[in-house]
């Protein structure tokens, strides 16, 4: 996934930032929870096609913070 194009993408719904799941080949959105595919290394951002998330997915998406910020971790670890 060109990391170009998935700055420019957001979510068709709330044109809210995506969060780039790598494994499930997801974009997610947060705000509608939902899970829009990655086909071929194409983003379908269509509604109809996205996948509602499960409250404990959107849970864990909360607590996890999106890009890795090293500054998050506590200090003195
Ligand atoms: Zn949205």
């Amino acid at each position: 996934m060109n990391r170009k194009l998935l700055d420019i993408l957001v979510c068709p719904l709330c044109k809210g930032e995506l969060i780039y799941r790598k494994e499930e080949k997801e974009l997610i959105c947060k705000a509608d929870r939902l899970a829009y595919p990655i086909r071929d290394d194409i983003a379908v951002m269509l509604e109809d096609e996205a996948r509602t998330l499960s409250l404990e997915e959107a849970d864990a998406l909360s607590k996890k913070p999106a890009h890795g910020n090293p500054f998050d971790q506590p200090a003195g670890v």
